[in-house]
C-alpha cells in the first residue's frame, strides 16, 4: 500500500494496535527502511499475549496462549526472537469432581468407560455413535457433536463448557466450532498436533519487546477518538482494530465474545498441577483455571491462578472471539467491501478480519503481505 514516493508526512506507517499482528508488521517494516509509529489504546504493548510479572511468575493477562505450529518458517521466526521451552498443552477437564484427560485420547477412553485398547475404544465409540448414525449433515453443534462422539462424550465434555464459553445452546451454535476435537487412539495428551509448539523462556512480553526494539511506540493512544490528527502524520495505516469501529459501526455492530479473569495469588507452590483444567459442567460458572507458573516450570514458593469466566461482549468491553455465525459473517463481508475502497489502510488480524486467528497465522499472514 505504501507508496515511496509520498515522503512528505513524518511517518510511513502509522501502525495502530500493538499486538501480534502490529509488532511483526512494523518489525518488518522497520527492517525494510519504512519510519514506523505503532500505537495502543491499551497501558501495555503485546495485545492479548501481554504477561504482567507478578511474584516472579508471567500471567497471562488475556488467557493462556500457547505457541503452536506446524509452519516452519514461521517457528524459525520467532525462535530468532526468543528461545522457546518444551511446554506441550495438556490440558484436563474435571467434571462432578473427575478429571479427564484432553484431547479425547485412551487415557479418556480409559477413565470414562474402562476400556484399555484403540480397538476396544473403537467399538466402544462406534456402538456410542451408532444411535446417530442418521444425522447425515448434522445442522447445528449438537448435532455434529452427538455424530461424531456420542452421548456419553457430549454431555460429560462438550455441552457444558460449550453452552458457557458462547452464551448459547449448542443447538444454536455453528458446527464449525467442534470439528476440530479429534479423537486419538494412543495415550498421548498433547492438545495440539501440531510439529511446534512451546512458550518464549522469560515470557510472551519478550517477543513483543524484540519485535519493537528501535520502534517509536506510543501507549494510551485511541486512534478512533484522535483519528483526524494521527491520520495527517503518516502515509499509510496498519489497523489492527475492529473493522465495524473504523467505519463507525455505520452498517451495524459486530458480535464477539468476551471473557472475565479473576487472578488470586496463593500462598502455596502448586495449585492444580497443570497449566489448564476446563471445568465442563454448566453449573460451575467458570470454563477454566489457569496455573501460570506451569507454563514455564516455575519453582516459585507461591502461585498465580486465574478462573476464567465467560462474558456477554458489550461494546468498549474487550472483544476476544468473533461469533462467526451467518449473520455477522454477511455483516463482516459489506465492512469488508468498504475496507477495499480504503487505499492506504490495510486492516489485519483477528479484530480486523473478524477471525479466530491462532497466533501462528497471525505471524504468517503478516510474513506474506511482505513477500
Ligand atoms: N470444547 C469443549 N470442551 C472442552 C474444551 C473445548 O467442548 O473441554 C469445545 C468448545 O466448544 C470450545 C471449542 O471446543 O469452544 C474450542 O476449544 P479450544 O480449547 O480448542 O479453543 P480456545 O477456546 O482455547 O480458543
Amino acid at each position: 500500500v505504501h507508496n515511496p514516493n509520498s515522503m512528505s508526512k513524518e511517518y510511513d506507517y502509522l501502525i495502530v494496535g500493538a499486538g501480534l499482528s502490529g509488532s511483526v508488521f512494523a518489525h518488518e517494516a522497520k527492517k525494510r527502511g519504512y519510519r514506523c509509529l505503532v500505537i495502543d489504546k491499551r497501558p501495555h504493548f503485546g495485545g492479548n499475549v501481554y504477561c504482567e510479572q507478578i511474584a516472579g511468575i508471567n500471567v497471562h493477562q488475556y488467557g493462556p496462549h500457547i505457541f503452536h505450529t506446524d509452519n516452519k518458517e514461521v517457528w524459525d521466526y520467532v525462535n530468532s526472537f526468543v528461545e522457546f521451552n518444551r511446554f506441550t498443552n495438556s490440558p484436563l477437564a474435571c467434571v462432578n469432581g473427575r478429571m479427564y484427560n484432553l484431547p479425547f485420547n485412551l487415557n479418556t477412553f480409559y477413565r470414562l468407560w474402562g476400556v484399555r485398547t484403540p480397538s476396544e475404544a473403537k467399538d466402544k465409540i462406534e456402538e456410542q455413535r451408532k444411535r446417530f448414525a442418521h444425522i447425515s449433515s448434522p445442522s447445528n453443534l449438537e448435532e455434529q457433536a452427538l455424530k461424531l462422539c456420542g452421548e456419553d462424550i457430549y454431555q460429560l465434555l462438550i455441552k457444558g463448557y460449550t453452552e458457557k464459553q458462547w452464551g448459547r445452546k449448542c443447538t444454536e451454535l455453528p458446527t464449525s466450532i467442534i470439528k476440530r476435537l479429534p479423537f486419538r487412539f494412543t495415550f498421548d495428551n498433547n492438545y495440539f498436533n501440531d510439529r511446534y509448539q512451546g512458550v518464549p523462556i522469560g515470557g510472551y512480553n519478550k517477543l513483543i519487546s524484540k519485535l519493537l526494539d528501535g520502534i517509536e511506540v506510543r501507549l494510551g493512544v485511541d486512534y478512533i477518538r484522535d483519528r483526524t490528527e494521527l491520520n495527517q502524520i503518516a502515509d499509510s495505516i496498519f489497523y489492527t482494530g475492529c473493522i465495524d469501529e473504523y467505519f463507525d459501526h455505520s452498517l451495524g455492530y459486530l458480535e464477539y465474545r468476551s471473557l472475565r479473569f479473576e487472578h488470586t495469588l496463593l500462598e502455596i507452590d502448586n495449585y492444580q498441577g497443570n497449566a489448564v483444567v476446563n471445568f465442563t459442567d454448566r453449573s460451575v460458572p467458570y470454563t477454566r483455571v489457569i496455573e501460570h507458573k506451569h507454563f514455564e516450570f516455575g519453582k516459585q514458593p507461591n502461585t498465580i491462578i486465574t478462573h476464567e469466566y465467560p462474558n456477554a461482549y458489550k461494546h468498549g468491553e474487550e472483544p476476544y472471539y468473533p461469533i462467526n455465525n451467518q449473520r455477522n459473517n454477511e455483516l463482516y463481508e459489506k465492512y469488508k467491501s468498504l475496507a477495499n475502497q480504503q487505499s492506504n489502510v490495510v486492516f489485519c488480524g483477528r479484530l480486523a478480519e473478524y477471525k479466530y486467528y491462532d497466533m501462528d497465522d497471525v505471524i504468517e499472514n503478516v510474513l506474506n503481505l511482505w513477500k
